[in-house]
């Protein structure tokens, strides 16, 4: 997918850098960060800031930006790397070992104290390994508005630019460079916890745990993939030699995160068996994702399993489920979609989901109406208005048409 952005410059004579810390890709807190560009040795990064190769002094004003002032000679060309460039790729998983070091580890219960920074490095990693596979196709892909004049390659290596936000990141991978392993869903997951980043590292961390772990595994289990499928391949034997330690201590975190996960959820699977009328009006969690939101006869009781998040109403439920599971919105009805969710025959209320999915049978289809807190199966559009209608075999209009023809007659 490189045919329509020129080829890089030649491969980097030197081999790897020798600065590997020198570039870290290091994410800031902003929506457009300055990352710090491939450093080599005798790279403009690596002088001594203040001090200009030429020996004049340098004319930054504290923020690393530069005067106006024309060089006095023409810059010499600039050599970016050809091969996937090592060091953000050791950075991310610097980032990566250090997240499972924090995150939860197998006992259920051993909610670690650390999720916090779990979480910030799982976001800082993220970011990382993403743009080190754009920059690998081609170091443009990781600036935000190409079109600006400052944007050269010199530029690039120093810095001075502003990246792009990770949802762009996601989207120039699975459009440009055509990345496959990042679905529309992992998308998603990726984006929810940029969002659970902005959001803690302003207020804390104030949401759910047993969420915000399954967000962790989530995430963890998606860079894992990107890892195995776009980055490790492209490294040489060395570089992956010298990552192997950290690489094990991540593969062993996404697995004992699974643990954890899959530990809980089995108690929690247990409960609702053992609870004799709960399976089957137990629905994937929005929030979570786990196969365990307990839906309530009783309006705003809904409530998750899993990770305690509730609901006020039916109706809110509904919603979330059909946004948040079906992956069913507005911007959907806006195009034409037909919406999943339809007035129910047995309560009159429009909480009745299509193609719903329950803690019975997963892998069954049903209609779940979340005001009845009940699934249905075999309801069928009448004929006349097409409404939703639970009928006999041999009828084929609802009530309502059948009586209305009966009195037009
Ligand atoms: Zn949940
Ligand atoms: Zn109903
Ligand atoms: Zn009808």
């Amino acid at each position: 997918m490189t045919e329509h952005i020129p080829a890089q410059p030649d491969p980097d004579p030197a081999g790897l850098p020798a600065a590997e810390t020198a570039n870290p890709f290091a994410p800031s807190d902003g929506e457009h960060r300055s990352l710090p560009a491939p450093a080599g040795g005798d790279r403009p990064s690596a002088r001594p800031r203040g001090q200009r190769q030429d020996g004049e002094a340098d004319r930054t004003d504290g923020t690393g930006r530069r005067g106006r002032r024309r060089p006095a000679r023409a810059e010499r060309p600039v050599e970016l790397p050809h091969d996937l460039h090592f060091p953000p790729v050791v950075n991310g998983l610097d980032f990566l070992a250090s997240a499972v070091r924090h995150l939860p580890q197998n006992q259920v219960g051993n909610e670690h104290r650390d999720l916090k920074y779990g979480l910030l490095h799982l976001q800082a990693a993220s970011e990382v390994l993403l743009k080190a596979r754009l920059e690998h196709e081609h170091w443009t892909l990781v600036i935000d508005r190409v079109g600006e004049k400052k944007v050269t390659a010199a530029n690039f290596i120093k810095g001075d630019f502003s990246s792009v936000t990770p949802a762009e990141a996601v989207r120039r991978l699975r459009d440009i460079v055509g990345t496959a392993c990042i679905d529309e869903d992992d998308a998603t997951r990726l984006d929810d916890l940029v969002k659970k980043r902005n959001s803690f590292q302003h207020y804390g961390l104030s949401d759910n745990q047993g969420e915000l772990n399954t967000l962790a595994g989530d995430v963890l289990a998606i860079l894992v993939r990107f890892l195995d499928t776009e980055l490790l391949p492209r490294l040489k034997e060395k570089e992956k030699e010298r990552i192997a330690d950290d690489l094990a201590t991540v593969r062993d975190g996404l697995k004992s995160i699974e643990a954890y996960v899959a530990a809980r959820m089995q108690q929690i699977g247990t409960e609702i068996t053992a609870a004799g009328d709960q399976a089957h009006r137990v629905v994937e969690c929005p929030t979570c994702r786990q196969m365990a939101l307990l839906v309530s006869h009783e309006d705003g009781a809904d409530a998750c399993l899993f990770c305690g998040q509730a609901w006020e109403s039916s109706s809110e439920t509904t919603e979330a489920y059909v946004d948040g599971v079906i992956g069913f919105s507005w911007h959907d009805i806006a195009q034409g979609g037909e919406s999943p969710v339809h007035d129910c025959p047995y309560c009159d209320q429009d909480t009745l989901v299509r193609g719903a999915h329950t803690f019975t049978d997963p892998n069954e289809t049903v209609d779940f109406c979340f005001n009845c807190a009940e699934p249905f199966t075999g309801l069928t559009n009448c004929i006349r208005c097409g409404e939703l209608c639970a009928l006999p075999d041999d009828e084929v209009m609802c009530n309502s048409c059948y009586r209305s023809l009966v009195e037009s007659d």
